[in-house]
């Protein structure tokens, strides 16, 4: 893709400037973090990171992904609802992946149990890259899909305004005022809004399920107070403050300190390190309880890497969508190569293909908010020494998307300004809600961009690599 900003890249004076002006305009917007030293306390805050300039993004591209997204939801939505393909799926993972093993004994628990939930709010982001093919043409191919604690919705509803103004200093207003508007806080509010009014306790709270350490509160605050300025009442708890207050009730409605809670929505719980045994024992009391979860824990295992790789087995998505062809065809045009290491001859063959070609692929664990995937020597490393294994049941393997680098400066507290190579990854938030067997809203919410350094191979925003970014279409 080519630069749109040649001109500006080499005007040192100009490029010194405007981020002076970005910081500052950032900070007013709220695009704020709290500091890696004191992440539990508000008062020392730090602008979260951004670019300098608005990334190109082809805009064909941009529209597909934002075509696609009520597909994908339905999608995870039909796995959610599928426990065969649930426990089919996953049966080799949960052998030798103890994360997923637990995530799965608990929704086989709910189920025997029988679900006392009966309205569903999901809130994903499923990301892309886009592929540069051979003939410098791009293709949208997705990354993964988060069905859990999908982040930064909050933070990027701000930064469309920060690179307009960037682009103003910079005497682009023409370039400014084509940069689109973008507030997936108002859409994943909306949605948890209609499920709380589905559930229909009118004195019932929202409660976000939050982590010890709380970084990026603010991206949470963005939507908390969406929810605030419609009159509904937010709480913001711990693991460890359900295992020692909540409660079911005969019914098996929701207490956390005296009051019902109607929605649960996670922003926590998706690592192994998320998780200590009464961590474990309050996730199972939220799952049993009659809350509207969001995700409720097969919408999270429907989220799996090995479910990605699944999918694109010939004839899966037919089974999971019947009678949506055209929603299968977008569906998989997003797809890029996936391979399963199951035990078994083509799993052997795979290994091996992957083992003298490491650069063509990514090896991926079931692990979420990035930097654990294996990439290069250290992939060929790794698969070596378990290709005769069953653990290598517990990876996926996939191709690498190799993007087209593009210039940019990446704006880091306590950074020196330097211009670097640099990829994005769009992603499109998506909304729903199903009411027993009836899907009641389905949309995609707004977008995300993230742009890293070349040099980074893995890892999002939080994981200290990418930054927050706003497409400027071409
Ligand atoms: P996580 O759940 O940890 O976010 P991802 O699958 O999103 O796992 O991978 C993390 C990061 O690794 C992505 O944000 C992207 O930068 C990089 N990555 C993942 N898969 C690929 C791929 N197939 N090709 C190139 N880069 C990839
Ligand atoms: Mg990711």
């Amino acid at each position: 893709m080519a630069a749109p900003w040649e001109d500006v890249l080499r005007n040192e004076a100009a490029v010194q400037e405007a981020a002076r002006v970005a910081v500052d305009a950032a900070l007013l917007a709220g695009v704020l973090m709290r500091t890696e030293g004191e992440p539990n306390a508000s008062d020392v805050v730090n602008y979260a990171p951004f670019t300098l300039l608005p990334s190109a993004v082809p805009s064909a591209l941009f529209e597909q992904a934002y075509a696609v997204q009520q597909d994908f939801n339905l999608l995870v939505d039909a796995i959610s609802q599928n426990k065969e393909f649930l426990e089919r799926t996953l049966a080799s993972t949960i052998k030798v992946d103890d994360f997923t093993a637990r995530l799965f004994r608990i929704y086989m628990q709910v189920l025997e149990e029988g679900l006392a939930q009966s309205v569903f709010l999901g809130i994903n982001r499923s990301d892309y890259m886009f592929d540069c093919g051979v003939d410098g043409t791009s293709a949208l191919k997705q990354i993964e899909i988060n069905t859990i604690a999908a982040s930064f919705g909050g933070l990027t509803s701000r930064t469309a305004a920060v690179h307009g103004q960037v682009l103003k200093v910079l005497g682009k207003s023409e370039e400014a005022s084509r940069l689109l508007p973008n507030n997936p806080s108002k859409g994943l509010a909306l949605g948890i809004v209609k499920a709380w009014e589905l559930y229909g306790s009118p004195s019932a709270v929202v409660m976000f399920l939050v982590e010890e350490v709380q970084r990026n509160i603010f991206d949470q605050r963005c939507v908390e107070n969406e929810l605030w300025n419609r009159n509904i009442r937010v709480i913001r708890r711990r693991f460890r403050d359900v295992f020692e207050k909540g409660s079911l009730d005969d019914a098996r409605r929701l207490y956390m300190d005296g009051q019902e809670v109607a929605v649960v929505y996670y922003r926590e719980g998706y690592v192994p390190k998320n998780y200590d045994q009464q961590n474990w024992e309050a996730r199972l009391l939220l799952e049993r309880s009659r809350a509207v979860k969001c995700p409720d824990i097969a919408t999270q295992l429907a989220g799996t890497k090995k479910v990605q790789q699944e999918l694109s087995q010939p004839g899966t998505l037919e089974r999971l969508l019947p009678d949506r062809a055209e929603a299968v065809a977008r569906i998989r045009a997003t797809f890029a190569g996936l391979y399963s290491l199951d035990v078994g001859e083509e799993g052997d063959k795979i290994a091996a293909m992957a083992i003298a070609d490491p650069d063509r692929f990514v090896l991926k664990p079931q692990r979420e908010g990035g930097g654990n995937n294996l990439y290069g020597e250290e992939l060929r490393q790794v698969l070596e020494k378990i290709r005769d294994s069953p653990e290598r049941t517990s990876y996926i393997l996939m191709d690498k998307i190799k993007p087209q680098p593009a210039m940019n400066y990446l704006l880091r507290a306590h950074s020196p300004l330097q211009v670097s190579e640099c990829i994005s990854e769009l992603g499109i938030f998506g909304v729903y809600i199903r009411q027993g067997k009836e899907m009641v809203m389905n949309k995609a919410a707004g977008h995300l961009l993230r742009t890293k350094a070349i040099e980074h191979a893995d890892g999002g925003v939080a994981a200290g690599v990418a930054v927050l970014d706003t497409p400027y279409l071409v």
